[in-house]
């Protein structure tokens, strides 16, 4: 590599990156900078969910770069209408805020819950992720990404999955919002039982479900939420909703409605034609096919993960699937790449499988084997 090419010393050093350049994708492969392709059961960290480079949301996509890149929130753009309507139409009955990442999402939650409540108390997770912004890292719940950077915004109590016990205790007068991921991602890839979130939904506050990773198909519902038997105020999408363009919403249930009024909330680039026309595009592929897919799909990888030598525990749903493993899931991580398989790692234990929505039988066979030979090969040595 030339010393003029690379600015990767020019970069801040905020992540622990792979030494691996991607220069193109295509389907469920992306190639790297000498033209080696490796199988994709990342996705981008659960973006990518149509597959790379898509025709139909790049198509989509394409046309209204053509047509108009930006316009701001001065004044209406089709694609945004469009597809607040077919959100709403998903949701069952809600309004869309747009915004350009899932972290913003979440913001525009709190925000939205402290004008409709009055309470600016927040009950969240132990172990959960929101993101990296004051307002969402305030309501993530892992100590190690907080610490240097407190103090936060305060009122933010934690409780421990699925204890309904310790969520009624920590849910009191001055709580306005409860935050749970479904599964909880970055968090270990851990579902959170129907009961418990039939408990927050049941108590006096505004109940937001962070769908950024769990949303747009990949449990095998268009929202993780259909198969909880609840109905939340607040939906946080982001990462899948426009297949790897920026884009980020909160959606408010017609029930939640009318808190926010003009000069209330806003975003320059938020509801931007190019992602929300990729965005209607991806929506509208979220079809019962295709959520029929994820189902058959994602039995299948949990089974044959389950079966695997060095898989202690298989936990999630659909196409959000973690193994836990018995030793470090980083070192699992980086041999799978080596053997030309992308995956992620959830904890410290913890290997997370995020695939395209779209793989089929050949795909999970040849994850599966890759794994099966990566964990084999950490025992016997
Ligand atoms: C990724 C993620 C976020 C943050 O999204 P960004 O686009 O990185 O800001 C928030 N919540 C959940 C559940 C996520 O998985």
């Amino acid at each position: 590599m030339s010393a003029v090419a690379s600015g990767l010393d020019r970069l801040l050093p905020a992540y622990a990156r792979a030494d691996l350049e991607l220069v193109r994708g295509e389907g469920v492969h992306v190639w790297d900078a000498d033209g080696r392709s490796y199988l994709d059961f990342g996705g981008g960290i659960a973006v990518v969910a149509l597959g790379h480079c898509h025709p139909v949301p790049l198509a989509a996509a394409q046309v209204q770069l053509e047509t108009l890149w930006h316009a701001s929130n001065l004044y209406r753009t089709q694609p945004a209408e469009r597809l607040a309507a077919l959100l709403s139409e998903r949701f069952g009955g809600a309004q869309a805020f747009f915004c350009n990442s899932g972290a913003e999402a979440v913001e525009a939650a709190l925000k939205y819950a402290r004008k409709a409540t009055g309470r600016p108390g927040v009950v969240a997770l132990e172990g959960s992720f929101h993101g990296r912004t004051l307002g969402a890292l305030s309501a993530t719940g892992q100590p190690a990404k907080r610490e240097a950077f407190e103090p936060l915004v305060p009122g933010v109590r934690f409780v421990a999955p699925n204890d309904v016990g310790a969520l009624r205790a920590a849910a009191d007068e001055t709580v306005g919002l409860v935050l749970l991921e479904p599964i909880l991602g970055e968090g270990g890839v851990l579902p959170l039982e129907p009961a418990f979130v039939a408990a927050a939904a049941e108590l006096d506050a505004l109940l937001c479900l962070d769908e950024i990773q769990a949303g747009v198909g990949r449990t095998g519902s268009f929202f993780a939420f259909e198969q909880l038997g609840v109905t939340p105020d607040l939906v946080t999408l982001a990462k899948a909703l426009a297949n790897g363009l920026p884009i980020g919403s909160l959606l408010v249930s017609d029930d939640a409605a009318g808190a926010f009024v003009p000069g209330d909330h806003g975003s320059t680039f938020g509801g931007n034609p190019v992602s929300c026309a990729a965005a209607c595009a991806v929506v509208e592929a979220v079809d019962d096919e295709l959520l029929a897919n994820v189902r058959e799909q994602g039995a299948a990888l949990a089974a044959g993960l389950a079966e695997l030598t060095g898989v202690h525990e298989v936990r999630g749903r659909g196409l959000l699937l973690g193994a836990v493993v018995g030793s470090p899931a980083g070192d699992v991580v980086a041999e799978c790449r080596a053997r030309g398989l992308l995956v992620l790692s959830a904890g410290d234990d913890v290997v997370r499988l995020a695939p395209p929505l779209v793989i089929g039988p050949d795909e999970v066979a040849e994850a599966l084997a890759t794994l099966a030979s990566v964990l084999a090969d950490r025992i016997s040595c």
